[in-house]
């Protein structure tokens, strides 16, 4: 199905039907790292009678309050409300609408969720059937939601819609998780419906281009270590030219994870905040 959704929307917390299944609100949370803001979802089949939110993202009213009409509007009550990962951009909403609704909480975090998320994991609620992927790399607790029905996949901020997204976990994980979203187009294409960014018909086409740049950034810190330059400031200056402040440590974090892959060595995860 062509996806005909006007990005970036006009207003924060429009909906906008993306997908046979899904609605897309925007969370009015625009910032350097959120980009337009964070993508909430609606999942929902036309004539039943519940949904799932996927990201309610901030805490703020008017976007929850957005998210509910949303819902009701489409005759929905909210089934349970899904986290894609603990971020301040996608989780505080949660437990704000967990008290309107008295939905669950879905999440791989166990301090977030009411139900915590297993790779293989099957939330079958309201005719709707989602897959739960554990997509480690931008953070350990990343989790993609896969709707085989209608082959699309929520990713979060494992894949984005425009950009490659902050690493704060491993490369080696980063690079396994895509490597599995791929596999999802195999036979077909895919779409996607990533956390920030434009929803896109072909998943696939955007996992490459990410996963290329990720190898083009290991190969530039591998040529730097070999011509003896081996310093996580020095790689950084290099590699991300006059990044600024507020990037720099995800920056460093992403040089000091390929340096870490090209020695074989685990790395520390960090969290974003
Ligand atoms: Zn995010």
């Amino acid at each position: 199905m062509p996806i005909d959704v006007p990005w970036p929307p006009r207003a924060p917390s429009l909906p906008a039907v993306v997908t046979r299944s899904a609605v897309h609100l925007l969370a009015p949370n625009a910032t350097a790292w959120t980009y337009e803001g964070t993508n909430s979802w609606l999942l929902g089949i036309p004539g039943r009678s519940g949904c799932l939110v996927v990201d309610p993202g901030t805490q703020e009213p008017r976007h929850l309050d957005a998210i509910l009409t949303t819902a009701r509007s489409r005759g929905w009550t909210v089934a349970g409300i899904l986290v894609t990962h603990n971020h301040d951009d996608h989780a505080p909403g949660a437990p704000e609408l967990r008290r309107a609704t008295g939905a669950p909480v879905y999440a791989y975090d166990a301090a977030i969720a009411d139900v915590v998320l297993a790779d293989g994991d099957r939330i079958r609620v309201e005719g709707l059937d989602v897959e739960v992927l554990h997509t480690p790399g931008h953070s350990a607790d990343s989790v993609s939601f896969w709707l085989p029905r209608e082959r699309s996949v929520l990713t979060g901020d494992t894949i984005l819609g425009r950009r490659a997204s902050a690493l704060f976990g491993s490369l080696a994980d980063f690079l396994t998780s895509a490597d599995r979203l791929r596999a999802l187009s195999r036979e077909e294409p895919v779409t996607l419906l990533p956390g920030h960014g434009p929803p896109l018909p072909d998943a696939t086409a955007v996992i490459d281009r990410v996963v290329e740049v990720r190898h083009r950034r290991l190969d530039e810190v591998a040529r730097l270590v070999e011509a003896g330059v081996t310093e996580i400031g020095p790689l950084t200056d290099t590699i991300y030219p006059g990044v600024d402040d507020l990037r720099r440590p995800a920056a460093e974090h992403a040089v000091r994870a390929a340096l870490d892959h090209l020695i074989g060595a685990p790395v520390a995860p960090v969290h974003q905040h």
